[in-house]
């Protein structure tokens, strides 16, 4: 089949070895560790030992040092290859907060040694389940005793917590009703979770996906004081800073599993004759794979055009929170066409394309809810009022 992404010769020095090393993973693979309901361990390692997870550590530090544009690609291929990025790509995004707000000793301490895969720095821990979209009422609280910090609380739905050697986490260093603003009084943390850490319980949740995630409970639970990122109180202001790297990562896997369902929906398509002739020979099975190609292609100038303003050092906020609603909505309709595409087939587990469809679901809501981000729009770029 021809190359449907007129953009895929670009970023070739990622692209290339990347899918090499994703091909080694086929839809076998991830069937397994489906039914096993595993982490795909082998996978990770793999990404990692070749350095693809450390693309935006800096190279001082012994990363790739590569722009977010090479970086959403190198997630794009994950996507389209047929692989997860949820089961990794936190990686990526979470250690921005550490190299843009940690200390030197932070910085030199951590970084290498995430690049290197020495340590996994895969979790992040901010949503909670009695405030939920709303992280300013963050409740978990940490409390300052001397040289630690106590941390009692509640968080949920904190993925690949089994699966990482540290944590960040988002905790009230003071309580709201005596923070100027609700957005003060937030701190982040580095959490070691090796070692079976006292005070931290982990439960995991079972999903529509196989994605490792979990309700965690802490009950003095110890933090070295040491291990704050950046200023006390000013953790909601990093969070945001990291939120446009993250949308627009994420755009890129919406991407990359844009083109792999049209790809195997065409495929799909040509190959399946019902009443004597290809069924992509009707058009009501045409149609919806041509105008999901149109979606996926449209969202893709967004998604390069945040990267580019983000490259360039230049505000981004609003094309970052469009691309990744493009994204995400394209994907989802180039998830549906190729489902029903392929009919009862499309619901069998050895096409992929159901798995794909759930995985591809998740968008939709986390890492950020598609409300949330029709409500940046409305406020920041539509100036109209805000709505919470
Ligand atoms: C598989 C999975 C993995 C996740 N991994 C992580 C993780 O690693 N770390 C982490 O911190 N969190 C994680 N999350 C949590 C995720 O970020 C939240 O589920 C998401 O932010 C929504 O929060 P909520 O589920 O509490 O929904 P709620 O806040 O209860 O909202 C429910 C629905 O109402 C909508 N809504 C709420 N308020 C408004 C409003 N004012 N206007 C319009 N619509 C509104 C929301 O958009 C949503 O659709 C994960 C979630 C899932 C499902």
């Amino acid at each position: 089949m021809n190359e449907i992404n007129p953009r895929a010769a670009e970023y070739a020095e990622f692209r290339k070895p990347v899918r090499e090393l994703c091909a080694q993973f086929d839809g076998r693979y991830w069937q397994q560790v489906e039914a096993d309901q595993a982490y795909p361990e082998a996978f990770v390692n793999a990404l990692t030992k070749a350095g693809w997870l450390a693309a935006l550590i800096p190279e001082q530090y012994g990363g790739g040092g590569l722009s977010l544009t090479a970086a959403s690609v190198v997630l794009e291929e994950i996507n389209r290859s047929g692989a997860n990025s949820g089961a990794c790509h936190a990686q990526m995004y979470i250690m921005g907060t550490l190299l843009r707000h940690g200390s030197e000793s932070q910085k030199n301490e951590y970084l290498p040694k995430v690049a290197s895969g020495e340590l996994r720095l895969q979790a992040f821990a901010v949503t909670e389940p009695g405030t939920g979209t709303d992280t300013t009422r963050t409740a978990t609280s940490a409390e300052r005793r001397g040289d630690r910090y106590i941390i009692n609380g509640q968080k949920v739905f904190i993925s690949r917590v089994q699966h990482s050697d540290i944590m960040l986490l988002l905790a009230r260093t003071k309580p709201i009703d005596h923070s100027a603003h609700k957005t003060e009084g937030l701190s982040i943390f580095l959490a070691d979770l090796r070692a079976q850490p006292k005070g931290l319980t982990v439960r995991p949740i079972r999903n529509m996906v196989n994605h490792e995630t979990n309700e965690l409970f802490f009950d003095n639970f110890e933090i070295p004081a040491e291990n704050l990122i950046g200023g006390e109180g000013k953790g909601f202001r990093y969070i945001l800073d990291g939120m446009n790297a993250e949308r627009i990562l994420i755009a890129a896997e919406c991407i990359g599993d844009g083109f792999w369902f049209l790809d195997k929906a065409r495929a799909y398509a040509n190959a399946r004759t019902v009443f004597g002739r290809p069924i992509g020979q009707n058009q009501g099975i045409q149609f919806p794979i041509a105008k999901a190609y149109a979606s996926v292609r449209a969202a893709d100038l967004m998604r390069y055009e945040a990267a580019r303003l983000f490259d360039q050092g230049k505000p981004c906020g609003g094309e970052a929170n469009l691309a990744k609603l493009l994204a995400a909505d394209a994907s989802w309709e180039a998830a549906n066409a190729c489902l029903q595409t392929h009919g009862g087939f499309g619901f069998a587990t050895e096409y992929d394309v159901e798995r794909k469809f759930r995985e591809t679901r998740l968008y939709q809501v986390a890492p950020v809810s598609t409300n949330m981000i029709l409500s940046y729009i409305g406020e920041h770029i539509l100036e109209m009022p805000r709505s919470f």
